[in-house]
């Protein structure tokens, strides 16, 4: 997969793209990433890349030429793949939209500054517009880091095998993830569940899945709704809120 991205501050990228996960990814080139300055693209005398927003208000607006200029030297037609706004108005990033995206040939993402970008360049390049929340950020620079991040480690093989997406929250099984421990066996007095220790694969996994079904219950009672949860697990679920919640 090829991520070209459009900012004003290119070098937000540099360790964030080095680093982890990323990084190794890049450098087995099952991604590559590239960060295009838009300033250069402008062709007012001070290489500006924002303006006064017409009809007055506060703020400043990034100009559609700069950005429209990058777009065509990154993205020259016929252009497969998806180009992307970063912006609080658009549609909030969910794992299945990474699972989307993460089939793409090409993404390019636009990083918007200041009061946001001209909406005549939307219009004419973005094909979508991804927020990562209802709040505002400075610049779609972090939101563009989140994005990359979620959707670069469901590209094939850019997890290890000890590190699948399978199985994680907001996977196939639409519930969070159980709790996972590591050594030692007791930390502070609290003890590993007993179950874990015993290497009976069947437990083991019924067990998550039931810490599953409780902690969806508990955080995020909205999830279970459309979870692929059987008859028998939600009357099980129900009686164990019922003892939790008298
Ligand atoms: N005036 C805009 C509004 O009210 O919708 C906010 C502009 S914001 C200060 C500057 C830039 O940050 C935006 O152009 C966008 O690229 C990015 N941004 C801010 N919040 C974001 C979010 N929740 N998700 C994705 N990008 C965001």
């Amino acid at each position: 997969m090829k991520i070209e991205l459009l900012t004003i501050f290119p070098e937000m990228f540099s360790s964030f793209l080095d680093a982890s996960i990323i990084g190794r990814a890049r450098a087995n080139r099952l991604i590559d990433v590239h960060a295009t300055d838009i300033r250069p693209f402008s062709v007012s005398k001070h290489k500006n890349t924002d303006d006064y927003p017409f009809g007055g208000g506060a703020g400043m607006l990034m100009m559609p030429q700069p950005i429209a200029d990058a777009m065509r030297a990154v993205a020259p037609e016929p252009f497969h793949g998806k180009r992307i706004y970063m912006s609080p108005r658009g549609k909030t990033l969910t794992q299945e939209m990474a699972q989307q995206l993460a089939k793409e040939e090409n993404l390019v993402i636009l990083c918007g500054h200041y009061e946001g970008v001209d909406q005549r360049v939307l219009d004419k390049y973005i094909d979508m517009e991804v927020s990562i929340g209802d709040y505002v950020l400075t610049g779609g620079e972090t939101a563009a880091m989140v994005l990359i991040d979620c959707v670069s480690r469901l590209v094939p093989g850019v997890l290890g095998s000890s590190e699948s997406a399978a199985d994680e929250s907001f996977s196939s099984a639409g519930l969070l993830e159980y709790p996972q421990y590591t050594r030692p066996r007791v930390f502070e007095d609290m003890e590993v569940p007993d179950v874990l220790l015993n290497g009976d694969h069947k437990k083991i996994n019924q067990w998550r899945r039931e810490q599953s079904l409780l902690i969806t219950a508990k955080l995020r009672p909205d999830l279970l709704a459309a979870a692929p949860v059987t008859e028998k697990e939600r009357a099980w679920l129900a009686e164990q809120m019922e003892q939790v919640q008298p």
